[in-house]
């Protein structure tokens, strides 16, 4: 690949949006979701719909945030190097490995134009957070879906097969979005040791603080090809602030790195680093979540409504009907829920909420499905 091929691809993607001819691609969760139900909800509605977490910001990440505030006339850009160093040291991987963003579609979005592109395929699961297709659209690269397996894991063997030697991006979120299950280790391994030469596996690790499944951090570590993301949208409650990370290589950072500029806002860089040093965090908030989500599934059963057991912050729920009418069911009775997917268009996606939330969505769920 020349030095000026990616950049001119890239120009003319651009000039094309510009000109109307593509949608604008960098699509959030949220905005994914407002697909499903676009608008704004009205403001008593239960939000159940983008994976968001309702406790918000841990009290340490509102204090520093609080401070910085006052801090907010100067561009500070050694608060975007101190969260890196931060995660770099808590994960230790070496800073040369670690670069922050503003949440993780950015870099999940970079990777795949940097990656992508006419005869070098986005390869991803079905179902699947789909943002990243998006931005294989626009670099007009060929995109597969590959159905998970049984046991709702990415089906590592098909997704190479499916792809043979022109794979640009081999993306696997684990835990998944939106089946909240998870990909066994050595099949992750596996993919990474096959997958053609060029190509890297963008490891996406929105949800994995919700479970005890182990990090690929390691592969980072090991410099192999993978692009690793983080965000602090989930777990850590700060999806509106913003703040993300990417781990890889340098010379895979490199890589990503021109397609966007580097100032990044210090209120969620702050946030972030406080949310990293602060301590239980993680380990009680997956609590909180795994004991609401076990209480969701015991109701679940108990009205013999079939579900995909997640080990995240939501799961897909099989519905009587179809989804998007149960979707709507639902919000006329002001509980937003998530989408359905279309290879999977009787479930539909619901996010963990607190449980004065999830009683809602019980109350509202056990109406719409019987009638
Ligand atoms: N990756 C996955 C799997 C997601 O579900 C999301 C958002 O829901 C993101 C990445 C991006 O989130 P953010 O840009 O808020 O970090």
């Amino acid at each position: 690949m020349g030095p000026h091929e990616p950049l001119s691809r890239r120009g003319f993607a651009r000039i094309a949006a510009l000109a109307g001819a593509l949608p604008v691609p960098v699509l959030t969760e949220r905005a994914l979701a407002q697909l499903s139900y676009p608008g704004e909800a009205p403001p008593d509605a239960v939000l159940l719909n983008a994976n968001e977490n309702p406790l918000g910001p841990c009290p340490e990440a509102l204090e520093a945030m609080n401070a910085m505030l006052r801090r907010g006339g100067r561009y500070q850009f050694g608060e975007t190097l101190r969260l890196a160093r931060t995660a770099a040291r808590l994960e230790q991987v070496p800073e040369t490995h670690v670069q922050s963003f503003a949440g993780s579609s950015d870099p999940l979005h970079r990777t795949v134009l940097a990656f992508c592109g006419p005869g070098r395929a986005f390869v991803t699961a079905d179902p699947g957070y789909e943002a990243g297709e998006r931005a294989a659209a626009f670099v007009r690269a060929p995109v597969h879906r590959v159905p998970l397996t049984q046991d709702h894991a990415h089906d590592v063997e098909a997704m190479l097969r499916a792809a043979g030697r022109e794979a640009g991006v081999f993306y696997v979120c684990n835990p998944n979005n939106p089946t909240g299950t998870l990909t066994p280790r050595a099949a992750i391994e596996h993919l990474v040791r096959e997958k053609p030469p060029g190509s890297v596996v963008l490891i996406d690790e929105a949800y994995i603080h919700y479970c005890e499944a182990p990090s690929c951090m390691d592969m980072v570590r090991e410099g192999r090809d993978v692009v690793l993301l983080r965000t602090f949208s989930k777990i850590y409650g700060m999806a509106g602030l913003r703040a993300g990370l990417a781990f890889a290589r340098p010379d895979l950072l490199d890589r990503i790195r021109p397609y966007g500029t580097g100032f990044l806002p210090v209120t969620g860089m702050a946030g972030a680093i406080a949310s990293l040093e602060a301590k239980g965090v993680v380990e009680q908030r997956r609590e909180y979540v795994r004991k609401i989500r076990e209480e969701l599934f015991a109701w679940l059963r108990e009205k013999q409504i079939d579900f995909v057991p997640s080990v995240s912050n939501k799961v897909m729920i099989r519905t009587p009907k179809p989804g998007r009418e149960i979707t709507a069911a639902m919000a006329a009775r002001k509980v937003i829920i998530g989408r359905s997917w279309p290879s999977w268009p009787n479930h539909v996606r619901v996010t963990i909420g607190t449980p004065e939330e999830m009683q809602k969505f019980r109350a509202a769920f056990s109406e719409v499905v019987s009638s």
